[in-house]
């Protein structure tokens, strides 16, 4: 390891990875497609692909961009990688030659692919974002099965994780009747549809092969839904203290001068910031955990720094500040603070944030 170390670090913890993911396949009833797009929710692509590899509940791997999925194909896990989002023509070969699975929307995309493609139908059932509408999907279906590209079949959900789950229903049902008018293939189709927050909320679905859980497999779930499924949040943040002072009662702290000391107060500086995905709508909010202590943010959140209150605290130049943890203090409360969710904190989570492998609590 290099003399110059990183300020801040992300710890992986591959047992709550593992753990989440057979609970989530055992609430599904199938195996996954890990979706690791974003840098697999801002916990490093290579280091999540390689973990989840090995696990026997995971049958391959979802990402966003053509990127990603060289990225992931890259690994050579064996398992397959699965693309969400249209390639551009002169894409589809490069990625078909990496192995990547393509979604196909239109007749003229399954005219694109060449005879070693493999293709899954992408059918817009109702989040208007990708894909077929459910009246043209039979068409391309039926075209990528007569090629022998046609591997599989899916569906996003829009709102599964609200309480509400009556347009989840409706989406499952306009889904079913595209694949009740499809062909059989040589191979069983591999029909897909819940995300997370589905598979929570729906359990088993009768006819579906695969679920794409993302952020539950990272360890987050809304509140309503984290009784169907124990799950553990992957990752823990921690920065180093850089800095040490005391600031003179009556002076204030960070830009703008948000915070006065009200006496003289200890403080820490510590090597995190927004520029490294802490978000800096926290101010004012946040809390951090300082040897053992929960303590304040002080101030405005700097782009590289922040500072904290070690009052009464023995701490040292080079000891480790914890900004989020598995259990107590954890994402959905520092999205919270800053006006946001887990999905945004976690994939902001920046480069300089080095990713170990390693559980803290
Ligand atoms: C991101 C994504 C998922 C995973 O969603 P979560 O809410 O994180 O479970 C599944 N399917 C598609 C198409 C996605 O884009």
């Amino acid at each position: 390891m290099s003399v110059l170390a990183s300020r801040a670090r992300a710890l992986i913890d591959p047992d709550a990875l593992r753990g989440n993911l057979g609970a989530l396949a055992a609430r599904s009833g199938t195996p996954l497609i890990l979706p690791v797009k974003a840098n697999a929710y801002g916990h490093g692509l290579n280091l999540i692909v390689s973990l989840a590899a090995a696990h026997p509940d995971v049958w391959g791997f979802a990402v966003a961009t053509p990127r990603e999925a060289q990225a992931a194909a890259a690994l050579n896990t064996g398992r397959p990688v699965l693309l969400l989002t249209p390639p551009t023509p002169a894409e589809v070969p490069v990625l078909a030659d990496l192995g990547v699975r393509l979604p196909v929307a239109s007749l003229a995309e399954a005219a694109a692919l060449p005879a070693h493609a493999r293709a899954h139908l992408k059918v817009d059932t109702g989040m208007n974002r990708l894909g077929a509408r459910p009246e043209e999907a039979v068409a391309v279906g039926l075209e990528l099965a007569r090629r022998g590209l046609l591997e599989g079949a899916y569906t996003h959900f829009a709102s599964a994780d609200e309480p509400d789950l009556g347009f989840a229903h409706e989406q499952l049902r306009r889904f079913r009747a595209v694949l009740d008018a499809l062909p059989p293939t040589p191979q069983p189709l591999l029909a897909h549809a819940a995300n997370g927050g589905a598979v929570l909320s729906l359990g088993r679905l009768p006819g579906m092969a695969l679920a794409r859980p993302g952020l539950a497999a990272y360890g987050f779930a809304p509140p309503h839904l984290r009784a169907h499924a124990p799950l553990t949040p992957v990752m823990t943040v921690q920065a180093s203290v850089t800095h040490l002072h005391t600031v003179p009662a009556g002076e204030t702290v960070s830009y703008g001068g948000l915070w006065r000391a009200p006496r003289d107060t200890p403080v820490a500086t510590v090597g995190i910031g927004y520029a490294d995905g802490y978000p800096r709508g926290a101010t004012g909010r946040a809390e951090v955990i300082v040897a053992g202590q929960r303590r304040p943010v002080l101030g405005r959140i700097c782009m590289d720094q922040l500072m904290i209150d070690v009052t009464g605290l023995t701490v040292q130049p080079g000891d480790p500040v914890t900004l989020w943890t598995q259990r107590e203090l954890t994402v959905t409360d520092v999205a919270a603070w800053g006006g946001t969710v887990e999905y945004e904190v976690l994939t902001g989570v920046g480069e300089r944030v080095e990713r170990q492998v390693g559980e803290t609590s």
